[in-house]
């Protein structure tokens, strides 16, 4: 009596778990032991602090990634005094008009990294230290440095 293709491949996953049974069940419970709270967790939709901190470490990672392509793709370095320490630089809008931009764009460093990334990285934003984008705010939109 002929058999069908689904018999057969029936009969054949029958045969593997018969071989390989045993260790197929000892390598999902060994999973299951390691990561059991956190695949509980993930099951009742629950966030334990272990999945909130690996979740916001992501992110983070993300954040760092971007902001570090912001950096490079703006030259490296304060466009007024040539500060190169990353932790200093910020992106800052050559023509004044941040505030509406950030209007537009809503608000926080991210989504504005992430606007100019979406469009080319466009020329109207430049990279400042925070001494000479705070100076140029202080000082009547130029740097102490110029002026
Ligand atoms: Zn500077
Ligand atoms: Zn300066």
């Amino acid at each position: 009596m002929p058999r069908s293709d689904r018999d057969a491949r029936l009969e054949y996953s029958r045969q593997i778990y018969e071989e390989r049974g045993d260790k197929i069940r000892a390598a999902a419970t060994a999973h299951y032991a390691a990561n059991g709270d956190r695949i509980r967790a993930a099951r009742a939709g629950k966030r334990t602090d272990e999945t909130r901190r690996t979740a916001s470490e992501r992110q983070k990672a993300r954040y760092r990634a971007l902001r570090l392509e912001i950096v490079a793709a703006y030259g490296g370095k304060c466009q007024c005094c040539g500060e190169t320490e990353i932790a200093f630089l910020e992106l800052d809008h050559a023509n004044d008009n941040g505030s509406a931009h950030r209007r537009e764009i809503g608000r926080g460093a991210h989504r504005t990294y992430k606007w100019v990334k979406d469009h080319g990285f466009p020329s109207d934003f430049r990279l400042l230290c925070a001494n000479c984008n705070q100076g140029r705010q202080r000082n009547g939109g130029v740097c102490p440095h110029v002026r």
